[in-house]
């Protein structure tokens, strides 16, 4: 019933594999240039780990510590050992490097499989890789899972939907991976193109990447007409692959035989309680090339309390809420681009686009939101469209606290990037 042996350990053993698995993680980390150094000063040894909660005793790594030690500080074998690297996106800065052995891209191959396999997606399936090749650790990533779980697997790459519509129908497609964003607006251009979505064989579409919200998953499933599931992962931790939901739907599955996550209060370095949201920090269990101590994800989100009706026990983490990095301060109030998202998305006049711009006039900044209306709506009734802008400011009032100044623009009318979604734009100067 379940793809790894591991997926319904009971806590007390897959917590003592965990400790175990960490031990021999330091061993290798030691070999590292970084790591040597980090650990010496830190004065922990890998017999000092007897419980995993004795990870709290162990530094953290950060992405400054990876941006400093870029190419290959943290490298804890010969560079002749590795057979790949990966680039993450950048999206916060310069991006890390991250190297693999042949051995961790088993073992990431078997993690994405898993993840797959958890979806109810099987080896009779169709999957269209519909993300990024090249660097993006999505690509390949998600590639060599669903060749591992025994897919025919078409690496379609991002973009161009009218090829992409080609390879769905005349393969048959059952199951894609697809970034929210451009699930979205793919969506669009099927309606644009008329397409019937019972001439189409899909049935799930696995979708992550970049914060999306409940109502982006939604909008998904009623468009495509599939079942979406949600797929984190970073390329700190190989990529997709760590945390995905099962066909519970209700959170998603950490791998534990292969990471440990903590969550901790960005603050203090503290985990917070259990069911309060805080930083992920995660640790490689089963990597042998460029194994990771504690790393601090800068992604904000929650362990849900409670075992997931699925019957694995590997604990769940809530969608996760966007970056730590990502939080906006306009006149005093902190606001996510995904409290914005939720309340746009919940709008059904509301398109499959928008785009938050941050400006200033005089000394004070200004939020103001370019939200593309479906087609039906856009009419030339001035009045119908103010009372639609009314509604719309209103209910992004509700949910972030201040007015911001809306605009509604026609379908398709804002940029649509090929990769992760850029949702807010900083058009302040200095
Ligand atoms: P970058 O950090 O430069 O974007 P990556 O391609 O490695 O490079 O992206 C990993 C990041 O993408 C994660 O740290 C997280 O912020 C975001 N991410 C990945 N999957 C999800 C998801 N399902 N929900 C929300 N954010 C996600
Ligand atoms: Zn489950």
């Amino acid at each position: 019933m379940f793809y790894h042996e591991t997926e319904n350990l009971p806590r007390p053993d897959l917590e003592r594999l965990q400790a175990e698995r960490l031990r021999r993680t330091l061993e290798i980390a030691k070999r590292s240039p970084f790591y040597a150094g980090r650990l010496a000063e830190a004065k922990v040894r890998p017999e000092d780990i007897k419980t995993i909660d004795d990870i709290r005793r162990l530094p953290f790594t950060t992405k400054d510590d990876l941006r400093a030690n870029y190419p290959d500080g943290m490298l804890a074998r010969p560079i002749e050992d590795f057979v790949r690297l990966h680039v993450s996106s950048g999206t916060t800065g310069t991006p890390t490097a991250v190297y693999y052995t042949q051995r961790d891209l088993d073992s990431w191959a078997s993690l994405v499989a898993r993840c797959m396999h958890s979806t109810g997606m099987r080896r009779s399936d169709v999957f269209q890789n519909m993300s990024g090749y090249g660097l993006f650790t999505g690509g390949l990533g998600m590639h060599y899972g669903a060749e591992r779980l025994g897919c025919l697997t078409i690496p379609a790459g991002a973009g161009n939907s009218k090829r992409q519509l080609k390879l769905l129908q005349d393969f048959k497609v059952t199951c894609v991976h697809i970034i929210p964003s451009y699930a979205l607006h793919f969506a669009g251009f099927l309606d644009q193109e008329g397409v019937d979505r019972n001439s189409l064989s899909l049935r799930i579409a696995l979708i992550g990447a970049e914060p999306h919200t409940e109502q982006a998953r939604l909008r998904v499933e009623e468009l495509l007409r599939v079942k979406a599931y949600n797929s984190y992962g970073l390329t700190e931790m190989n990529g997709p692959g760590v945390a995905f939901e099962c066909v519970e739907q209700s959170g998603m599955h950490v791998w534990e035989d292969a990471f440990v996550a903590e969550i901790i209060d960005p603050a203090t370095g503290e985990w917070v309680e259990p069911g309060e949201t805080g930083e992920l920090v995660m640790t490689n269990l089963d990597r042998e090339g460029m194994p990771l101590i504690r790393y601090r994800t800068r992604d904000l989100t929650s362990f849900i309390p409670g075992q997931c009706a699925c019957g694995r026990t590997h604990r769940r983490l809530e969608r996760i809420a966007g970056r730590a990095d990502d939080m906006l301060i306009v006149k005093g109030v902190n606001i996510y681009p995904m409290q914005i998202e939720q309340a746009l998305l919940a709008t059904p006049e509301v398109g499959q686009n928008y785009l938050i711009e941050l400006y200033r006039e005089g000394y004070i900044d200004q939020l103001r939101v370019k939200v593309e209306i479906k087609d039906e709506y856009f009419v030339e009734d001035m009045r119908a469209l103010q009372g639609l802008q009314k509604k719309i400011t209103a209910r992004l009032r509700d949910e972030i606290l201040i007015t911001p100044r809306v605009e509604l623009v026609q379908h398709d009318s804002i940029p649509k990037s090929q990769g992760k979604a850029q949702r807010v734009v900083d058009l302040r100067e200095g």
